[in-house]
């Protein structure tokens, strides 16, 4: 498996699903959840419903991943995880971990082999940047996966910058 970083925005990213941060009640947000509900259009959001009126009608787990069509973006589908909140008075680790290998998991499911990750966490839910870029490239190099390309997606260059030295520290 290929493990890069660009910096950019997820919602053009050419590859077989995108990653969206989301949180539990599955009904759009800000940050990155907005971006990808906008430009996706509304197939997502009703498709999110659907999911709420399904499996998931107290929202999905934290750590926990579901597929939905990815709308009008170039991707096919969209893979939404909760990511944690972060608290320094309890190692949430394990959560944050569980959202890109559960990630994995269903874009196997799928039988996507290109995925784009956002910087999971740390955004509005805090998580500090170098240790959440470490969690995630440790776990989606831990992971057996039919994935061969895993394209994390950075916004801002403070973000690029530590998923590259993440990645270089696990090659
Ligand atoms: P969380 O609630 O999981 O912290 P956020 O969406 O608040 O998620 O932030 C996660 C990261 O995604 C932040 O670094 C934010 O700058 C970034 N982000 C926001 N919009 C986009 C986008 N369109 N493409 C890629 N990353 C984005």
């Amino acid at each position: 498996m290929r493990i890069t970083a660009v910096q950019g925005d997820i919602t053009e990213q050419d590859v077989d699903a995108v990653v969206n941060a989301a949180n539990s009640a599955l009904l759009g947000g800000g940050g990155v959840d907005g971006a990808i509900h906008r430009r996706g259009g509304a197939d997502i959001l009703e498709a999110c419903k659907k999911l709420r009126a399904g499996d998931y009608p107290d929202g999905l787990p934290v750590g926990q991943a579901v597929a939905t069509t990815a709308g009008k973006l170039p991707a096919r589908w969209v893979i939404h995880t909760v990511g944690p909140t972060y608290a320094a008075s309890e190692d949430r680790s394990e959560l944050l971990a569980s959202c890109f290998r559960e990630s994995l998991k269903v874009a196997d499911t799928l039988g996507a082999r290109t995925l784009a990750f956002p910087a999971i966490s740390t955004g509005v839910y805090r998580y500090p940047l170098d240790e959440a870029a470490d969690i995630a490239v440790r776990a989606v190099h831990d992971t057996a996966t039919d994935v061969d390309v895993v394209r994390f997606v950075l916004f801002d260059n403070g973000s690029y910058e530590a998923f590259n030295t993440a990645i270089r520290r696990h090659e």
